[in-house]
């Protein structure tokens, strides 16, 4: 059967705390019983030894057996349940707790045993006696004998003490179960709610509310984990969710212009409103070379994105590579007026030459493209240790800051009506990502709007 973790945590913590409670009142209640008794015997031989004493003290000082004082110290051990009675060397009694009241010696260990059956329901005792000489001058004058209630007897003082120990064992015992089952219930509540929230959250991103976010801060190290990640995961479905709708309205919108142009002009050359002139089919041709060179960018992008795609690596001078590109470009710059400078010195890598070239191309291409007219365009290549950096420096039209994370996403253009212009269709950056990544580089990007941007290639030589 299914539990809710609140309910199964107070009821883990419950059996716990009872168990210990039980443990430890059982453990406390045993041994503080049997050291009891242990002080109980050893008292009984004390008392003993001290009735025995008294007795010898008595002769000494008196050198006869004097029947006065020996009740005296008989009537103060009956009191303490021992039943005594002295005899001397003859065989004579001197005193005789029985002879001196029997009732009252057969009431008390009536009284003792009693007590002890109240306590112990199964116990066995007898009445016992132990005998001791009497030694006066290291000469024998008689003997004592000391009966009482054994192997031990509680008195009704020790009962109250026994009694009262009990009633403290379960009054702690009982309170600190209230504490423990209050403090499960705390704890419990604790650790669930936490992730109560976060199993709703999840289940509301899950239906596709991806702007959901677990707030609050848990003190459990392993529910703020899964918080952060479940935040994280929610983020990045966000974005993806972002990019889809943007790619799917890019795609359709990048369609939909030429096709449009090419319905209306065929429309209106078909009902004879226009002529088929060279100009106009020169003017639908454009728009199907529009349409085509989307088409390839899907088919390329399908190339890059396929995750086992082959790299073709040799030796060879990277600024060899970018210089040729530089003079490639040559007439575009000319027709802007921009002036590209390479400070590149010759440098020999182990990569993929025409990915690289690629990702040359499309640097240096969308420099040109992002930078007005009498702008500078700046190519470098510089050695560090066992890596180069290829930077690609403009001081064009800056990329925002809000669209730096995105740029490099499928069909994320920053500004979209310029891209449509200048013909890109944001794959360019993916691609050259994707080819700088197969090469277990990085690449980075620094921009500011309206001052320019740097792009910066990592690659081991
Ligand atoms: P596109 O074909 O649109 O140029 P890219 O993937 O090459 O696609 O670039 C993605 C977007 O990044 C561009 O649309 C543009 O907004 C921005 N971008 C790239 N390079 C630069 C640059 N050098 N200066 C300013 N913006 C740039």
């Amino acid at each position: 059967m299914e539990k809710s973790l609140r309910r199964k945590l107070t009821f883990s913590h419950m059996f716990v705390a009872i168990v210990c409670v039980l443990l430890i009142s059982i453990v406390a209640n045993n041994f503080l019983e049997r050291q009891f008794q242990n002080y109980i015997i050893q008292t009984i031989e004390r008392k003993s030894n001290d009735i025995v004493s008294a007795i010898r003290q008595q002769y000494n000082l008196d050198d006869e057996w004097n029947s006065i004082r020996i009740e005296s110290i008989g009537v103060d051990a009956l009191e303490n349940g021992f039943i005594i009675s002295v005899e001397n060397l003859e065989g004579k009694i001197i005193w005789d707790a029985n002879i001196y009241n029997n009732g009252k010696c057969e009431s008390i260990i009536e009284h003792m045993a009693q007590n002890m059956r109240q306590k112990y329901s199964n116990w066995q005792g007898e009445y016992k006696e132990n005998q001791y000489d009497i030694l006066s001058n290291s000469q024998k004058v008689g003997n004592v004998k000391i009966g009482y209630y054994g192997p031990f007897y509680y008195n009704d003082n020790d009962m109250l003490f026994l009694d009262t120990l009990n009633k403290i064992i379960i009054t702690v015992g009982v309170v600190s179960l209230l504490i423990a089952v209050i403090l499960g219930v705390i704890i419990a509540s604790g650790v669930s709610r936490p992730i109560s929230r976060v199993i709703d959250t999840a289940e509301n991103i899950s239906n596709g509310k991806y702007d959901e976010r677990i707030k609050g801060k848990s003190d459990i190290k392993e529910i703020n984990k899964l918080t952060t990640s479940i935040n994280h995961l929610a983020k990045t479905l966000q974005e993806h969710e972002m990019l889809q709708k943007r790619l799917t309205a890019d795609v359709s919108h990048e369609l939909r212009t030429p096709l449009t142009t090419l319905q209306s002009h065929m429309e209106a050359i078909l009902d004879g409103v226009w002529e088929p002139t060279m100009d106009r089919i020169k003017s639908c041709h454009e728009e199907i070379i529009r349409i085509n060179r989307l088409v390839s960018d899907l088919e390329k992008l399908s190339i890059y994105e396929d995750e086992n795609f082959v790299l073709h690596k040799s030796q060879f001078d990277i600024s060899e590579v970018i210089k040729n590109i530089i003079l490639n470009f040559q007439s575009q710059s000319l027709d802007k007026n921009i002036e590209i400078e390479a400070k590149c010195e010759k440098q020999m890598i182990f990569a993929d030459k025409d990915k690289i070239s690629q990702v040359c191309i499309n640097l240096i291409s969308n420099a040109l493209k992002y930078t007005l007219q009498g702008g500078k365009i700046e190519v470098r290549l510089d050695k560090k240790k066992e890596f180069i950096e290829l930077s690609v420096k403009d001081n064009g039209i800056g990329i925002a800051e809000s669209d730096i994370p995105y740029i490099f996403e499928r069909f994320y253009r920053a500004d979209k009506s310029r891209n449509r212009l200048t013909g890109g269709a944001g794959i360019g950056l993916t691609i050259t990502k994707r080819i700088v990544e197969a090469h277990k580089g990085k690449i980075n990007v620094e921009s500011k709007v309206g001052k320019g941007t740097v792009f910066k290639v990592i690659l081991s030589i």
